[in-house]
């Protein structure tokens, strides 16, 4: 199964692709942190990521495609992964579908309100060396400022600042937004409110998984 996570910044994809990493063992594929890990590594490709994601606007196809189709290549992502952050505009769906990917689809929009994702992203806390999130009130780490999972020193994104905030949502309304009608017109999106707990959105996300997995295993029989 390929599980594609559309959403607005703050939406929670990246907690539902944790939530299903852990559920069904699919990698999470996140965009994001692989740009980032280019950018703390002063990779070519990540010295000329940075001053767009500093921006808040899409960095670009070639760059993110060159970093995306090293990691699908992967092993771990032979029966199915969970996609966090791309497609992000329709030319990377475009690219996604020249892959030629088999399996079941399933894309969901995580639908959530803006007052919901300034709070959530002015209080976000991640983790620079595994990428675990945390919420300063919400979710906040066992040990102030430090990472639950590998003891490193937290820190707030450097684009999680509102003005870079408000760039990034106008980003999404603009290149994103429009996926949602070309996946409607597939027939693979599903609306989730993503307003809940983390923990109602991801079973929200997990029934209409269940749910395609055994109409899949049936058509097999
Ligand atoms: P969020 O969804 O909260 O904005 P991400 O970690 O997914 O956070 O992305 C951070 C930044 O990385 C984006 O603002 C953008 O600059 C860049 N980025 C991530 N994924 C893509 C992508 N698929 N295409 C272009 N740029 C991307
Ligand atoms: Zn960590």
């Amino acid at each position: 199964m390929r599980v594609i996570l559309l959403g607005a910044p703050g939406s929670g994809k990246g907690t539902v692709a944790e939530g299903l990493r852990s559920a069904y063992g699919f990698p999470k594929i996140s965009t994001g942190d692989l740009l980032r890990a280019a950018v703390r590594e002063r990779t070519p490709l990540g010295l000329k990521a940075e001053s767009q994601m500093g921006k808040g606007g899409l960095v670009d196809d070639a760059t993110v495609l060159a970093l995306l189709g090293e990691r699908l290549a992967r092993e771990d992502c032979r029966d199915g992964y969970t996609l966090d952050g791309f497609p992000r505009n329709i030319a990377q769906a475009e690219s996604l579908e020249a892959l030629g990917a088999t399996g079941p689809e399933v894309v969901f929009d995580l639908h959530v309100g803006e007052d919901v994702i300034f709070r959530r992203l002015t209080n976000r806390r991640t983790c620079p060396s595994c990428e675990a999130i945390y919420h300063v009130i919400n979710k906040p780490p066992k040990k102030e400022g430090t990472c639950d999972v590998c003891g490193t020193a937290l820190v707030q994104r450097a684009d999680d600042k509102p003005e870079v905030i408000a760039e990034r949502l106008k980003t999404h309304h603009a290149k994103t937004e429009p996926l949602i009608a070309r996946y409607t017109a597939k027939g693979t999106l599903h609306r989730i409110d993503a307003g809940q707990t983390a923990e109602a959105t991801i079973a929200e996300v997990r029934k209409v998984l269940d749910a395609v997995r055994d109409k899949t295993a049936r058509s097999q029989d």
